[in-house]
């Protein structure tokens, strides 16, 4: 199994070594071979060729089985510096345009060992939270014309929402099979009160639904959705949505875990090629300090396992190394609170050392 490793910028070289010292693990115990292809991107691409998302880049993307991706881009208030201007756009949307990555899976899921660290009240936690987040990724608001037109002060902005339904009808019966391996529930969110988009979404996913039988679902308008996240989220299994509210609501239910480093995310095309990537960013302020935290990477490397090696009994063990390493104590320092903590390196080992 060919492995493009595109670690990039500030912590993400970081992460991304724990995340292949675990995938090198599992092979050793379950004696797969996973080759590693290591590629340029974001800031550290710029640098050797001047571009963010060079050729030599997409042409490795192209000959492997998956992609690892670490994270790109600089500090917040470098971002006028060549180096780091449009990076996140040109590296990690331009990867997402070329291989046409239109689905968004995000779980969150609150480890038993680290529940009294969530944000929410202790008895809502207790109930159990563990979401899938289905995200649209290809279409929506950030895809149609955007524009800016007359004279200063009375300019007027516009951007183009456009969904159409085979877009649709993708994202839903992705969803709706993830919910068939989970507790068989599917939220829709839209706003289908307001927009047509939504309208057209609510037909199409009504549509897939039923052939899903096993599957319970329910539609829900965005706001409202916002809000029951917060009071009832053992209640959610499968969050169905599109772009833009995917992007909002996939990052507030994010805050449950814990920590941006504690979540994974794979992002897969049509042909079942995909991306993985845990969901923070280059975090510069902790770069190179040997405190990040691993977690999203490894799990999202657990990802790549199950969905494009269809390895599910490795994910599993992943997976459960992960908690186990939180249950044994061991913290990175995002995750630690008042106790000590261990370094990048060292959770990354105690993982390891889980896995057998
Ligand atoms: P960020 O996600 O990098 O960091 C936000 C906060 O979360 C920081 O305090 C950081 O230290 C913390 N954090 C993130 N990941 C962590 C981890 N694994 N362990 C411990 N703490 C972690 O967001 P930002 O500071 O707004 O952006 C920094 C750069 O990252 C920008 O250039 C931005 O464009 C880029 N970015 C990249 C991606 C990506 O590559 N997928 C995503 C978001 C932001």
């Amino acid at each position: 199994m060919k492995i493009a490793v595109l670690s990039g910028d500030g912590i993400g070289p970081e992460v991304m070594e724990e995340a292949t010292k675990v995938l090198s693990r599992v092979g050793e115990v379950y004696g797969h071979d996973f080759a590693f292809q290591e590629a340029l991107i974001g800031g550290a691409a710029y640098d050797r060729y001047g571009e963010h998302f060079p050729k030599s880049t997409k042409e490795i993307c192209e000959n492997c089985d998956a992609i690892l991706f670490g994270s790109v881009g600089g500090p917040v208030s470098e971002q006028r510096n060549e180096k780091w201007k449009n990076c996140e756009r040109e590296a990690l949307l331009g990867l997402r345009k070329y291989f046409d990555f239109s689905i968004n899976l995000r779980p969150v899921k609150v480890y038993e060992s680290l529940k009294s660290d969530c944000v929410l009240r202790s008895d809502i936690v207790e109930k159990g939270i563990d979401i899938l987040c289905v995200r649209e990724l290809s279409q929506d608001v950030y895809f149609g014309d955007h524009q800016i037109f007359g004279n200063s002060p009375c300019r007027t902005a516009k951007d183009l929402m456009i969904y159409d339904e085979p877009t649709i009808e993708n994202i839903a019966h992705a969803a709706f099979r993830a919910a068939e391996k989970r507790r068989k529930k599917v939220t829709s969110v839209d706003k289908a009160n307001v927009l047509d988009c939504s309208k057209l979404w609510r037909e199409v996913v009504e549509r897939v639904a039923k052939e899903y039988p096993e599957v319970s679902f329910e539609h829900m308008l965005v706001d409202n959705c916002s809000m029951q996240v917060l009071r009832r989220p053992f209640d959610f299994d499968v969050l169905l949505m599109p772009n833009m509210f995917g992007d909002i609501i996939s990052d507030e239910v994010s805050v449950f875990a814990g920590s941006l480093g504690m979540l994974p995310s794979a992002s897969l095309n049509s042909r079942g090629f995909g991306m993985y990537e845990p969901s923070g960013g280059s975090a510069p302020d902790i770069a190179g300090l040997e405190i990040a935290n691993p977690i999203g990477m490894i799990l999202s490397a657990a990802l790549m396992l199950k969905y494009s090696f269809g390895l599910g009994k490795e994910h599993d063990a992943v997976v459960k190394a992960v908690s186990q390493a939180l249950e044994e104590g061991y913290r990175t320092k995002d995750i630690a609170g008042p106790h000590t903590f261990v370094s990048t390196t060292v959770m990354g080992d105690s993982i390891c050392k889980f896995i057998n």
